[in-house]
């Protein structure tokens, strides 16, 4: 399978940080004053990993719902700022742990992690179609002008 490929199901490191002490583990390179209020085990602890980007250093992202966050400021509190931006991640809904959930929650977390993917998956495709066929629309006309 293509790696830059959106796969449905968790590789096995990244199924490793649906557990909060392996999310916190990736903030290592935190490039925020550990002073702030704004901490890697309240990121950890609402379900973030950190992400970092060229372009966005305090970049993280939630597993659960594929939402990236960045910009962070001394005084945010992570656990509102995933509830105002992605107000439907699944988990934001779990009552405990990902690691004390029963067989069938577990699996009724991944399902519902793999239908918010593969919506994310479709809009970026038709995103891509319509770039794509607004060009060959463009080329097309620019075509028949010429003649
Ligand atoms: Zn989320």
């Amino acid at each position: 399978m293509d790696d830059k490929q959106p796969s449905l199901l968790f590789k096995e490191k990244e199924s490793l940080l649906l557990i909060e002490s392996e999310r916190l583990k990736t903030f290592g390179e935190w490039p925020n004053e550990l002073s702030w209020a704004c901490t890697p085990q309240k990121l950890a602890h609402a379900g973030f990993y950190f992400s970092p980007g060229p372009e966005s250093l305090d970049n993280v992202c939630c597993l659960f719902c594929q939402k990236e966050l960045d910009g962070w400021e001394p005084d945010d509190d992570p656990l509102k700022e995933h509830k105002k931006h992605s107000a439907t991640c699944p988990f934001l809904s779990l009552k405990k742990p990902v690691e004390k959930l029963t067989l069938v929650e577990f699996v009724r977390l991944n399902m519902k992690i793999a239908s918010l993917k593969t919506i994310k998956i479709l809009d970026k495709t038709r995103k891509e179609f319509e770039e794509q066929s607004n060009t060959t629309r463009e080329e097309i006309i620019e075509h028949i002008n010429q003649k």
